[in-house]
């Protein structure tokens, strides 16, 4: 089965601007940002979202929290304010199918919903 383009930047096999990286969580800018800051954090392991998500590997949400709030420092917008999301299946408008999380900011971001 051919991998998704999220576990190719992964493993360097397309490119993409990665802002942090451990042995669970890549994180990297959004090739089309729709705020100044858009970065998108994912986990190593292939999880296609947080609808298939297991018990077992629930924890890395919180990983994944954590990574946000640590980039979100190192970007500057920790006291302006962020928004974290987070797609599941297709009402949602998911198109990449690799467990992922939005970080958002550097703008006042609009209405929750679109
Ligand atoms: P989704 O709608 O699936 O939650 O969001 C996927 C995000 O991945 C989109 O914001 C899209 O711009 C971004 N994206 C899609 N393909 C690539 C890529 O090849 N590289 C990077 N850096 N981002 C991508």
């Amino acid at each position: 089965m051919e991998k998704d383009i999220f576990c190719r930047i992964i493993e360097g096999k397309a490119p993409g601007r990665i802002v942090y990286q451990d042995d669970e969580v890549v994180a990297f800018w959004d090739i089309h940002p729709k705020a100044p800051v858009h970065i998108l954090i994912i986990p190593r392991k292939h999880i296609t979202s947080v609808c298939e998500l297991s018990e077992q590997d629930a924890p890395i949400l919180g990983k994944m929290a954590l990574v946000a709030d640590k980039i979100a420092k190192q970007e500057g917008i920790s006291e302006t304010g962020f928004r974290l999301v987070l797609n599941c299946g297709p009402d949602s408008g998911m198109i990449v199918p690799h467990l992922h999380m939005h970080l958002l900011g550097g703008r006042r971001l609009g209405g929750l919903v679109a």
